[in-house]
């Protein structure tokens, strides 16, 4: 049992969302208050509201490919306590296993950020990692070079 900072009425640890940086992993509100002010801050911050909307948004674009089905249940399941958390673990595991990939859609998504290319060429995105590795291995080198002259 845990008492909800909020309403101050004592409930099960169920009634309360998942938050990695508290010292029992949970929530310092309940659930049911949790709701209560996220509602008000989006009242209150309807431009910061907008973005996150959006943000999720783009998270079931990128299930495309999926049914609309199965799209559903994963835009519930997302909202359950501790879900959020688990699928950014999910995310950074597939990162970790998927490096290459990873690194290729940084530089996709840089090239359209910052050079106005919306989906580059593979061949371009390769490039501009590899350029990217070689100023690095570069950096590194000039580092090697400093501390040998030191
Ligand atoms: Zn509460």
């Amino acid at each position: 049992m845990k008492r909800c900072t909020k309403c101050g009425v004592e409930k099960d640890e169920s009634e309360f969302h998942k938050r990695t940086k508290s010292r029992d992993g949970l929530c310092y509100t309940c659930t049911k208050c949790a709701n209560t002010i996220s509602r008000a801050w989006a009242k209150a911050n309807p431009e910061r509201k907008k973005e996150a909307d959006r943000k999720y948004s783009r998270k079931i674009q990128q299930l495309e490919g999926f049914s609309i089905k199965q799209k559903e249940r994963y835009a519930e399941w997302i909202t359950k306590p501790g879900n959020a958390e688990k699928a950014r673990l999910n995310g950074d595991k597939w990162r970790l296993e998927n490096r290459d990939r990873f690194y290729l859609s940084v530089v996709r998504n840089d090239l359209k950020r910052w050079n106005g290319i919306s989906s580059a060429p593979h061949d371009l995105c390769v490039m501009v990692l590899d350029t990217r590795a070689t100023k690095r291995e570069l950096r590194k080198l000039n580092q090697t070079i400093k501390e040998i002259q030191k």
